[in-house]
């Protein structure tokens, strides 16, 4: 990129346009929640979603983009490059929210992308390379779970055949949801499911607090962290509340606090890098004056660090097992995804852009899930984090200022373009 261009795009990010684009997004799915706040239920392949995306498309082809889609749904908008016949540059993130959502996760990323398109085509710059914005299909996993079906479909990590069957609360399998979807978006152009990028850069706000608590302007993304996910049954028996003596009694949720109590020494991390959450609990028979007789409980276990991830998640048994005194445990994986690390091809066109602008950064791993971990084998991948308010997301209390949403599609203007050039 030539230091006389890039300055012209940058400044032609436009801080009201963006914001304005979020609001009125905002109101497709918005409703109002207590304490004044205004949350989005955008689920993926619905009525609302195509609602949003025709918004999207009516701004992208008034500045002069191409709009495509391919099988699995993703939308493409593509500012075309001095060469078309080389790989774009590819930049996005995904429209659909969790059903109590807020206005900020995702739609950040695609209006950002298209905001830095925008301005690089008022600029009067063509790049080399083209550059597209995409928006994956179903990231959330809220309608249907797992997420990231769009972007794994396109990487090729998964058969697009292997969520033909996934359904949602109503029974409605998602193959039939995908195509209604296509149905109703048959009059926009087709293409073939996924290419390599030359680069993958992905706008998000952070979901978490550390750019609001240490006051840096732009999160230079490192990676996201590994996860892996349990479930514990714990089996005793059941008594009467009243007349059964405590020697005597196979308590299943008193073994579960004992496993709960020696997890938490195992998974302690005087750094703070470690995030270990049990969350959901359920207990048979569940009424206050009978004995537990099962209780089960989920673990969800994240670190950056593969061998702190394998290390202690393969602990995990051993530790329930040895909490037990009178119930038996057993312990079961039913995820585990590895951390991914992103390339220094992207985190540095980030990072660059960012010192160029004179914004603070700082470099941190996603705590988070994102369509980016699905690009990492494909091509160099990165993201842009941008704060958020108390770091707070999936809630209708989510929030992030004008000026940091600029700043982000700024910086990403300028490393859109530095990749799109070489
Ligand atoms: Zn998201």
């Amino acid at each position: 990129m030539s230091a006389g261009v890039a300055p012209n795009a940058v400044a032609a990010v436009s801080e009201g346009r963006l914001w304005q684009r979020l609001m009125e997004m905002g109101e497709i799915g918005g409703f109002e929640f207590e304490g004044g706040h205004k949350g989005v239920n955008r689920p993926c392949l619905s009525a609302l979603d195509r609602t949003a995306r025709r918004l999207l498309i009516s701004w992208a082809e008034k500045m002069g983009a191409s709009v495509t889609i391919d099988p699995a749904g993703n939308l493409f908008l593509r500012l075309e490059g001095e060469d078309p016949s080389l790989p774009a540059v590819l930049t996005g993130s995904h429209m659909d929210s969790q059903p109590q959502g807020g206005r900020f996760d995702g739609i950040y990323g695609v209006l950002a992308g298209l905001e830095a398109i925008e301005a690089i085509a008022t600029a009067g710059i063509r790049p080399k390379r083209a550059i597209e914005v995409v928006a994956w299909t179903n990231e959330e996993g809220g309608r249907y779970a797992p997420g990231c079906t769009g972007s794994m479909s396109f990487t090729g990590f998964k058969p697009m055949s292997e969520f033909d069957d996934l359904v949602d609360r109503d029974g409605i399998r998602y193959a039939d949801a995908l195509a209604e979807q296509m149905e109703a978006e048959s009059d926009l152009a087709k293409r073939p499911l996924g290419y390599a990028p030359h680069a993958y850069l992905e706008a998000h706000i952070e979901q978490g607090p550390r750019l609001e608590v240490e006051r840096k302007e732009i999160g230079v993304v490192t990676g996201i962290q590994g996860s892996r996910w349990f479930t514990v049954t714990v089996e005793g028996r059941s008594d009467h509340a009243g007349t059964t003596p405590l020697a005597l009694r196979r308590d299943a949720v008193q073994d579960m606090v004992r496993a709960i109590g020696a997890l938490n020494q195992l998974m302690h991390d005087p750094d703070d890098v470690l995030r270990f959450t049990v969350a959901s609990i359920k207990v048979e028979p569940d009424t206050s004056n009978s004995v537990a007789n099962k209780a089960v409980f989920t673990i969800d276990f994240r670190h950056p660090d593969k061998a702190v991830l394998l290390a202690r998640g393969d602990a995990i048994a051993g530790v329930v097992q040895a909490a037990m005194r009178s119930c038996t445990a057993t312990v079961h994986e039913r995820f585990h995804a590895l951390p991914v690390d992103f390339a220094e091809t992207a985190t540095g066109a980030v990072a660059a852009a960012a010192q160029a602008q004179g914004l603070s950064s700082l470099a941190l791993p996603s705590g988070a899930f994102h369509d980016a971990q699905f690009l990492v084998p494909v091509c160099p991948t990165g993201m842009i984090f941008i704060p958020c308010r108390g770091g707070v997301s999936h809630h209708p209390s989510e929030h992030a200022e004008p000026v940091a949403c600029a700043n982000g599609a700024r910086v990403l203007a300028q490393a859109l373009l530095s990749l799109a050039n070489s």
